[in-house]
């Protein structure tokens, strides 16, 4: 198992736990409970990581502060999600770009927070994410990164892509 190599898991969420949700065009995040579900080939991979590896979220959610996603719906959302999977801890950024703050990806804050709160080692820890932000918080963090590929990255270049979760495992 490729994954064996790590025992600290970053999971970026958008496109990795949950499918994306398309408005125009543009890749989205779930604004509702409705809207929030499961990637199978991330199901396969919570069932086989639960009790080895310790699990992090770390995910950017601005559409909290653009007053598009209300931060009960969110809280709705992680309670099914620890259902699945039980995360050491969640990291949220619920900042938007003009907030300034160290959380958001591609900031490595959230990362750089959980490696010193549970005194990770970094060669021990991978970031998996589906955006550039995603690899660009964890190189400023000095952690290895996968890169899922799908149909609207295709412009990241990064040589650590993965075709899906499953082939972690
Ligand atoms: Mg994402």
């Amino acid at each position: 198992m490729k994954i064996n190599k790590y025992n600290n898991i970053f999971l970026d969420r958008d496109g990795i736990i949950n499918d994306v949700i398309f408005r125009d065009g543009e890749v989205s995040s779930p604004r509702s409970i409705d809207e929030f579900k499961f990637r199978d080939d991330f199901l396969h991979f919570a069932e086989k990581i639960n009790k080895k590896n310790n699990v992090f979220l770390i995910t950017n959610q601005p559409d909290i502060k653009r007053n598009l996603l209300k931060l009960d719906d969110l809280k709705v959302m992680h309670e099914k999600l620890m259902d699945i999977l039980d995360f050491n801890e969640m990291f949220v950024c619920m900042h938007d770009d003009d907030d300034n703050c160290q959380c958001r990806k591609p900031k490595p804050g959230m990362i750089l927070e959980a490696i010193s709160k549970y005194n990770l080692k970094h060669k021990e820890c991978i970031m998996i994410g589906d955006s550039s932000k995603d690899i660009k918080a964890a190189n400023a963090a000095s952690i290895d990164a996968f890169l899922l590929d799908t149909n609207y990255n295709k412009d990241v270049n990064f040589s650590y892509k993965i075709k899906s979760l499953v082939s972690l495992i």
